[in-house]
């Protein structure tokens, strides 16, 4: 359970050696380097850089923000950095040697050669896989010493502290070196950006053309050579936790997507490309619209348009056509109408477009993932190398680009900057302009001029309120701390509040993190991806927007926020106390406690009782985890002695079909979790050890053999519970006939955030009023014995893509969402038509989930 604590203590840098880094490489014994660190450099040198080693290893910590949250100034280190990397073992089974690319195995060997003989090359440890593989950043860059670097940091950190002052600052124009962020490999199975990368390297750390030396001496090329190792050794798309990594850059609930956010924050590239795989021909950002709403557009376009033109004749270039079987490249805001859009910053370029970037995804031509992977070594092999060379192009245009443009760039990164800090209104970009942009491309966002985080609110969304500030200083955010009051639109927060000031450098990213988003269902016909989310609304801590007419009571006297205390408290009792279990760190506090044999108690309203025998236990889960624990009331404590209520031995045992990412965030809070699919039940698995089970996906009634599907029957008529949610919810009521209920599909591809009323049952509480839906699901002609926990509000749909009209929102408003009841045969049934877990993000509708395995699972009946 310790992997969910608040790990707020741990420090940021990891020395190597301690537990929590090695720890993660377990058995895989890596051969650490026999050749001593790079002799040519000075100690002192050595010192800074082997500090830098390793800057943003984070212990797998549960919750999705880093630790501390904080960035602490890391000294300045001289480039090169002259550390080594670690060279993993050989894995003859690396799914890149059958494309004749670079083996995961290979990288650290081939970049420490050039680490030792080029002090252009620097290369450095900035993380770890979910399966301890290291995350490598290299540095391209001319020698830097120590006062040069640390001057370089300066004029970096200028940029985004003062960019009145940066604007007019003539060192800063001639000095200062633009970052550049090349990533590749996000997508494990999309292999040849590695590749290219590395040659890149190779080639720029002897090559004596002026036009290299010269970006060698104007940049920080900084390049994340394979940002997801155990895909690439695996030959799969998502990480070894089963996360699709571009899809993450907000939640960041990945130890590889963390890697990636801190180097953004930390370089501040003003031009980014991400290459990935594979669309032919080859596929070159800037895209359709919708375009993000909390990026500059009209600069970013400014660089984005003349720097696609110059990777696209780059790919012309190299001469490839029908033969090959490559097709020209395509530029989709040229191209296409629509279908392949820039709106959700979860992808790496929209994220670091918030960070002042100019960015673009590459996707380079011939397939070899999938199905492809099958084909001939030979095949496969031309294609791959045809792949590295398209990548390869586009990384020299876009390096050509940036020389050529160097003064340009950062002004433009300054000027971003500058209308965050001056809260400027958004210049919308001129229609016509480079003969692309139309009028669907033009619009303008209206910023809040600040957020409110009260503290000392609800006492459920305390640890809620911590992770969130926690996690907005991870990216970057200014968060003040309210030296008095606050008052927003006539209601008063208490002194202590965190107060988000929206007159900052970073808005954008405070805003596509906090604010509710926009309902896009009239400006496309269908999103490429999400087109909702929210922090603000989902990750279960109040957030107050102050708007224009919200007064000015929120601007009183502020300190700067560097790290946020546990926010843990324990009533004063006689009673013993009540966990409430509204947040993901209330379910992790509750396995501690169970595993300390409390005797704890879940009573009939989804709470937990705790004696006062374990007043020890209580204070010590509100340390480690920040929860509350109120003091039990009369009513409550006599209820823990009734039959109603259920003494906890255990966290339930839960058996899932579902997706990778909901056992995976079921698996964090603390639940013990068996795979339970149609594949599982075929091969005889006897459902007896299990308490209840979550189905989503994965479990097909009518594909099971007669013994399988008498299993599921049994379990269900012998007392076991089920939750299922989406698909599985319709499906197994067809099959099953639960709760006699009838369920509404809406369109399949409607996502977004939706206002939810919840009715303060023992599945929903009071819960934060918002939930995400992808393909929602409601549920009608309610037996008087189902109850409902959760409606979908009169007006649900308040940011994302769901059309009106047939089972649009109108449909669904008003409609049971979540709804509970018991089966015939005493089985404890919750349904649920909404996607509480998704891709790990709606944190407020996690600790939802838990309860309604506990009431299936655990209550009597
Ligand atoms: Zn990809």
């Amino acid at each position: 359970m310790t992997r969910g604590a608040d790990a707020r203590t741990a420090p940021d840098v990891l020395p190597r050696g301690v537990p929590g880094h090695d720890e993660e490489v377990g058995m895989r014994s890596r051969r650490h380097p026999a050749r001593p660190l790079v002799a040519l450099l000075a100690a002192g040198a050595l010192t800074a850089a082997s500090s830098a080693a390793s800057p943003a290893v984070a212990p797998t910590a549960a919750v999705p923000a880093s630790p501390t949250g904080t960035h602490p100034h890391v000294p300045a280190p001289a480039y090169p950095l002259g550390t080594l990397l670690p060279e993993p073992v050989t894995d003859p089974d690396d799914a890149s040697l059958r494309l004749g690319l670079a083996p995961h195995h290979d990288l650290a060997r081939r970049l420490n050669e050039l680490v030792a003989t080029s002090d252009r090359v620097s290369a450095q440890v900035v993380g770890s896989s979910v399966e301890g593989r290291d995350l490598v950043l290299v540095t391209l860059t001319a020698p830097e010493g120590p006062d040069e670097a640390r001057e370089q940091d300066r004029l970096r950190d200028r940029i985004l502290a003062d960019p009145v002052r940066a604007a007019r600052d003539q060192e800063l124009r001639e000095r200062y070196k633009v970052p550049v962020l090349i990533t590749a490999n996000l997508h494990g199975n999309e292999w040849e950006g590695t590749d290219a990368a590395l040659r890149l390297v190779e080639e720029w750390a002897t090559s004596d053309d002026p036009d290299v030396l010269q970006t060698l001496e104007s940049t920080r090329v900084h390049l994340m050579v394979s940002a997801n190792p155990d895909g690439r050794v695996g030959n799969s798309r998502r990480n070894a936790a089963g996360f699709d990594l571009n899809r993450d850059l907000l939640t960041v609930s990945q130890p590889e997507t963390r890697a990636l956010r801190d180097v953004v924050v930390r370089t501040q590239p003003a031009m980014v490309l991400d290459v990935h795989g594979y669309v032919n021909g080859p596929l070159v950002e800037p895209t359709t619209p919708p375009h993000g709403e909390n990026y500059e557009y009209d600069l970013f376009l400014k660089h984005a348009w003349p720097n696609a033109l110059g990777i696209e004749e780059a790919i012309l270039g190299l001469g490839l056509d029908d033969g090959d079987g490559v097709r020209p490249p395509q530029v989709p805001l040229r191209d296409w109408d629509e279908g392949w859009d820039d709106w959700p910053p979860i992808f790496l370029p929209q994220y670091a477009a918030l960070h002042g970037a100019v960015a673009h995804t590459v996707e380079v031509p011939l397939r070899v993932n999938n199905a492809s992977y099958d084909l001939p070594e030979e095949e496969l092999r031309r294609r791959a190398a045809v792949n590295v060379d398209v990548a390869r192009a586009a990384m020299g245009a876009t390096l050509d680009y940036v020389r050529d443009h160097r003064e340009e760039l950062i002004a433009d990164q300054v000027e971003i900057f500058r209308r965050g800090t001056a809260g400027e209104v958004q210049r919308p970009v001129p229609e016509g302009l480079f003969g692309v942009v139309g009028p669907e491309d033009v619009s303008v966002t209206k910023y809040p001029r600040a957020y409110v985080v009260p503290a000392g609110g609800r006492q459920r969304s305390a640890p809620a309120a911590a992770r969130l500030v926690r996690h907005l200083l991870d990216h970057g955010v200014q968060v003040e701390r309210a030296e008095a009051p606050v008052v927003v639109d006539g209601t008063t927060y208490p002194e202590g509040s965190w107060v988000v000031d929206l007159h900052q450098a970073r808005r954008g990213v405070a805003h596509a993190l906090l604010g509710q988003g926009t309902d896009l269902s009239d400006r496309v016909e269908a999103m490429y991806d999400i087109s909702g989310w929210s922090l603000g609304l989902l990750w279960g801590a109040d957030v107050v927007p102050v708007r224009p007419g919200s007064g000015d009571g929120w601007d009183v006297p502020r300190a700067p926020v560097g790290t946020v205390p546990g926010q843990g408290q324990v009533a004063p009792s006689s009673r013993g106390w009540v966990l409430e279990l509204a947040d993901p760190a209330d379910v992790r506090a509750l396995g501690q406690l169970l595993s300390w044999e409390v005797g704890a108690t879940l009573l009939p309203d989804g709470t937990v009782h705790l004696p006062v025998s374990a007043a020890w236990a209580v204070e010590q889960v509100a340390d480690d985890h920040g929860v509350h624990l109120a003091g039990a009331s009369a009513a409550q404590a006599e209820a823990a002695g009734t039959e109603e209520a259920a003494v906890l031995a255990r966290p339930p045992v839960v058996g899932v079909a579902a997706t990778a990412e909901e056992r995976w965030v079921l698996t964090d809070m603390g639940l013990t979790v068996r795979p339970v699919g149609t594949d599982e039940l075929n091969e005889g698995l006897d459902l007896s050890d299990l308490d209840t089970l979550y189905v989503s996906t994965g479990l097909a009634m009518d594909q099971l053999d007669e013994e399988a599907r008498a299993e599921v029957r049994s379990f269900l008529a012998e007392g076991g519970g089920l939750v299922a949610r989406g698909a599985a919810a319709n499906h197994l009521e067809d099959a099953l006939d639960l709760l006699d209920v009838t369920v509404v599909a809406g369109p399949g591809d409607a996502n977004g955030v939706v206002a939810v009323t919840d009715e303060d049952g023992p599945v929903a509480g009071d819960g934060p009023g918002h939930t995400f839906v992808y393909g929602p699901r409601w549920f009608t002609d309610l037996p008087d014995d189902v109850h409902v926990e959760q409606r979908f509000a009169d007006d649900p749909l308040v940011s994302g893509h769901w059309r009106p009209g047939g089972t649009g929102p109108d449909a669904a408003a008003g409609e049971a969402v979540l709804v509970r009841g018991t089966t015939d045969s005493g089985g404890r049934v919750v349904l649920i038509g909404s996607e509480p877990l998704f891709r790990a993000h709606p944190l407020g509708q996690h600790a939802v989930v838990a309860r309604a395995l506990l009431w299936t699972g655990l209550l009597p009946p």
